[in-house]
């Protein structure tokens, strides 16, 4: 198959676009590269362009035919949103109709979409299933939210299916293939805490303790990227066999606190790992875990990697990226 995949040269687009190309299909990546490297797509075809501008991606897309799209090109930081709800509207929500437009010109059905859990904001149950209320409580989850109906809308014109797969939280690495999570800033628990590890001088804090939870710290649900390729490659099937439109959490189904986490990178690091207690972050509820029963009834789906095997992963890849980011490799 022939497949697009936009934001290819991010963290999650990058794993799904090794993958796909494992299997044998032909990647064209589309990335502007505000955030992703060019490092992450090498030896795949690469389309530098902004989703934001219609007139530059007709004619970069102009005669293509593609089997799919997997669309992950979008802004992703919570804080950033609340600072920059239009360029959030703009890049997430006008980029994506963009890239629709085209993809109807183009005649291309079938499209996977990076979706987030961030779409449901407060959870009211203790697993949060796909019929959960929609009430995002920031903007980059608002502007997720939206995306999705875009594709519903456009779906029930007939002329496009979808999958929209709303991510817990991504974590882990295909480290074997130099391949792993690399933002600045990062934001993020598991890098954060390995970069402390592995020698960063910037303090490792852990926004509260006095959550009501079992140890008090925020309790989330980590979802390896490689589990999370697997699940896009068996959604962009379900749509070339059935079509139709489709929403489907991709979690473990089980929850681990951030001292959970903090003990299984000591492990993978084979030492202590210093961090200080902080306040709490806002807008972080205490606990955000999947009910993930409907990916494995309708993708066959099932995560195959525990949190140790995330943290094992991630750490081999923090050391690669040392590399990198010291130009040794
Ligand atoms: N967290 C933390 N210290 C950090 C980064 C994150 O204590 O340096 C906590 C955060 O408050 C949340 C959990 O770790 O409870 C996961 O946060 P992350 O930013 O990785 O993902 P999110 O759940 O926000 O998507």
């Amino acid at each position: 198959m022939q497949y697009l995949v936009t934001g290819g040269a991010g963290y999650i687009g990058s794993h799904i676009s090794l993958r796909l190309s494992e299997l044998g299909h032909q990647v064209t990546v589309l990335d502007d590269l505000s955030s992703g490297h060019r490092w992450a797509v090498a030896g795949l075809e690469l389309i530098e362009v902004d989703l934001r501008e219609l007139l530059p991606l007709r004619e970069a897309l102009a005669g293509r035919s593609f089997d799919g799209v997997f669309h992950f090109a979008a802004k992703s930081l919570v804080g950033e949103s609340a600072e920059r709800p239009l360029y959030y509207y703009q890049n997430n929500v006008a980029g994506t109709a963009n890239l629709i437009e085209v993809a109807l010109e183009s005649g291309w059905r079938d499209c996977v979409f990076s979706s987030t859990a961030a779409v449901y904001g407060n959870p009211t149950t203790p697993l949060i299933a796909e019929t959960h209320a929609l009430q995002p409580i920031n903007v980059y989850g608002q502007t997720k939210r939206v995306m999705e109906q875009l594709l519903s809308d456009v779906h029930q014109q007939g002329q496009l299916n979808a999958a929209c797969l709303r991510y817990f939280n991504a974590a882990g690495a295909a480290a074997d293939n130099h391949r792993g999570e690399w933002h600045e800033p990062e934001t993020h628990l598991i890098p954060n805490i390995l970069r402390r590890a592995a020698g960063d001088d910037v303090p490792l804090t852990i926004f509260g303790d006095d959550y009501e939870t079992p140890d008090g710290t925020c309790i989330r649900d980590y979802i390896h990227v490689l589990d999370l390729a697997d699940a896009h490659v068996g959604a962009m099937e379900l749509l070339h066999r059935r079509g139709g439109f489709h929403t489907l959490n991709l979690g473990n189904g089980r929850g681990y606190s951030v001292m959970e986490v903090l003990k299984a990178c000591e492990q993978a690091v084979g030492s202590g790992i210093s961090y200080a207690i902080g306040a709490r972050r806002e807008g972080d509820p205490a606990r955000l875990v999947a009910d993930a029963s409907l990916a494995a009834d309708v993708l066959g789906w099932r995560p195959a990697r525990d949190l140790q095997a995330i943290v094992d992963s991630a750490w081999s890849w923090e050391q690669y990226r040392r590399e990198l980011a010291a130009g040794r490799v």
